[in-house]
């Protein structure tokens, strides 16, 4: 089974998958307080899940991450888990992981690091509770720093990401890189992305570009940059006083396209081949056309002929160009 190539010769070997729409907590910039979640019999199965990751990892996926929505609430997830820890046995996959909001971690971190997950990203935008109330709407910090330290205990490393908020947790840099240092967790800042239907002015109000975050690391610190690619939109790097290793993703610039190595499945089973683009391929119908996964590989083959070069995400000006209406809760962050 040959491997799967972009049209830019770029070999996609890593698969995010939203395993479900709904959360438990309805941040901010990622839903609307009264959320719409979509109806039931619209999400893939269990099963379906299973199958189209399988799919990619016969197609040469070696790394899959598991997200949503909140990942962690979907219900029978761990069978799900299970299932794909079987590809990391037979070798088939190199790496599990998840990104989650932390808040069932306490229930489920231990049955994670037995399936063979080592690293998580959990998100976490504030260490005051009372502010993480406040953009979770609905999230209580104890809880979360509670499933921190199961994951840790379990001996799964976690890496927190955190969406740099202009007015909001600009006053939380140090502190949170201080607390990260101190707990062990690799930090990751993210520049909030025009996502979902929300006020343009609101977000474009909530802005804190990473270069602006990056001038104020280096006020206290010696900054070296790191050369590590992972193929997204990441860059790292050093502070040299403390040794710790900083990610800083910056979705809305183009420097990383090129080495694109990824796709998005949504938890109905849109095949997005780029984040900032509207064009997707629905893997359900043939999924549910026939129980033999010929159909499905073709589907997948053919969007992948499809991936685009980059995306048109553009915040340069007042207005939000390019911006796509779908909520990252859907598409999988
Ligand atoms: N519920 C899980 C969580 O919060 O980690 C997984 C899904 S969430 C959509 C994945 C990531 O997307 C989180 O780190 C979240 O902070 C980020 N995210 C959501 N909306 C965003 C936005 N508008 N801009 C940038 N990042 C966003
Ligand atoms: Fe839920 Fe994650 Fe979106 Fe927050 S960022 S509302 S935790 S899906």
């Amino acid at each position: 089974m040959s491997q799967l190539i972009d049209p830019f010769l770029r070999p996609i070997t890593y698969l995010r998958l939203s395993v479900t729409d709904r959360c438990d907590f309805r941040c901010t910039y990622c839903m609307t307080e009264h959320m719409q979640f979509l109806p039931k019999a619209e999400l893939l199965t269990l099963e379906e899940l299973h199958r189209i990751s399988s799919a990619f990892i016969r197609l040469g996926v070696k790394k899959l991450r598991i997200t949503g929505g909140e990942p962690l609430v979907r219900k029978g997830i761990m069978t799900y888990v299970r299932a794909m820890s079987r590809h990391l046995l037979s070798g088939a996959l190199q790496e599990l992981t998840m990104t989650t909001n932390g808040s069932q971690l306490a229930k489920h971190a231990a049955e994670l690091a037995d399936c063979g997950i080592k690293r998580i990203n959990v998100s976490l935008d504030t260490l005051d509770a009372a502010k993480f109330t406040q953009i979770t709407r609905l999230g209580r910090l104890d809880q979360v720093l509670d499933g921190i330290r199961a994951a840790k205990a379990a001996g799964i490393r976690v890496k927190i990401n955190t969406v740099a908020l202009k007015g909001f947790n600009e006053t939380e840099l140090f502190s949170l890189l201080q607390w990260c240092a101190a707990e062990d967790h690799d930090l990751t800042f993210i520049e909030v992305m025009p996502m979902g239907d929300m006020e343009e002015t609101y977000r474009i109000g909530q802005f804190w570009s990473m270069e602006d975050l990056r001038t104020r690391l280096a006020e206290r610190f010696t900054i070296t940059d790191l050369a590590e690619k992972t193929g997204g939109p990441a860059r790292y790097l050093r502070l040299e006083e403390t040794g710790q290793k900083i990610g800083l993703i910056t979705p809305l610039t183009h420097n990383f396209c090129e080495s694109c190595n990824r796709v998005r499945v949504t938890c109905t089973g849109e095949l997005y081949m780029c984040l900032g683009q509207e064009d997707m391929a629905d893997l359900r119908a043939p999924l549910r056309a026939s129980a033999s996964d010929a159909g499905l590989d073709a589907a997948i083959r053919a969007a992948i002929s499809r991936k685009p070069k980059g995306h048109d995400f553009d915040y340069s000006r007042a207005k939000v160009a390019g911006q796509v209406s779908r909520h990252m809760s859907h598409t999988g962050g």
